[in-house]
């Protein structure tokens, strides 16, 4: 899948060298093996970047699929971050990553990230976490935050997103405001309420300012005004 989403913005995985994973779930892992081996001699090396833990589970999957292979020819440069608090990892000069772990079940520890640029712009990514103060810190005045929406407030009345560890869009658009966000991208939409993002996208605005949309795999956002 991650081939046909690559495709699908017209990049091939060589073109792809610096790799986040918020955590081991296999929604947001089992890419990873298969971008890893349509990387085969590439020139650049693929940067990852997780938290250790993640890194480790990542590691045993390179293991088991590649057991053929000498490293260097996976040519894989890991960054294991930390987990127990927040951090800054420079990326390239002036592309910073912060991180910080939100609220997550046992045993599987999630980061959030942030990345600043050198024009100024920032995007924050926040998954897999009901609300936390710690995705507003990291999220702080930043032009766009990419915030998952597992559930919907309106459409599931009385299910508890936090007890799945999950967010509703409700609670994403209260996140982007408390962050001082202007602009929010609902995520991870859950199976039963992607067929309604108008719902979602009203639900996460609750009568604000606050611009939200529902994108596309592979769609361009514009971070910034115009
Ligand atoms: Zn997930």
């Amino acid at each position: 899948m991650i081939m046909e989403q690559l495709a699908g913005v017209g990049l091939r995985a060589a073109n792809v060298d610096h790799l986040f994973v918020s955590h081991a779930h296999g929604d947001h892992s089992l890419g990873f093996p298969m971008l890893a081996l349509n990387r085969l001699g590439a020139s650049t090396a693929l940067n990852v970047y997780a938290g250790s833990n993640t890194v480790t589970i990542l590691q045993v999957f390179s293991t088991l699929a590649f057991s053929n292979l000498k490293p260097q020819e996976i040519n894989l440069h890991w960054h294991g971050l930390p987990e127990g608090r927040p951090a800054k990892t420079a990326l390239a000069p002036d592309v910073t990553l912060s991180t910080t772990a939100v609220l997550y079940p046992p045993g599987v520890p999630t980061l959030a990230g942030r990345w600043d640029f050198p024009d100024g712009s920032s995007v924050a990514f926040v998954t897999d976490s009901p609300p936390c103060d710690a995705a507003v810190a990291l999220a702080r005045g930043c032009d766009l935050l990419i915030h998952e929406a597992s559930f919907s407030a309106v459409l599931q009345r009385g299910e508890d997103a936090a007890a799945h560890f999950h967010s509703t869009a409700q609670q994403a658009g209260e996140i982007a405001r408390r962050a001082g966000c202007p602009r929010l991208a609902l995520v991870h939409l859950g199976p039963a309420i992607g067929e309604n993002p108008d719902v979602l996208i009203d639900e996460a605005r609750a009568g604000t300012e606050l611009e939200v949309i529902v994108p596309e795999d592979g769609e361009r956002i514009s971070v910034v005004d115009g």
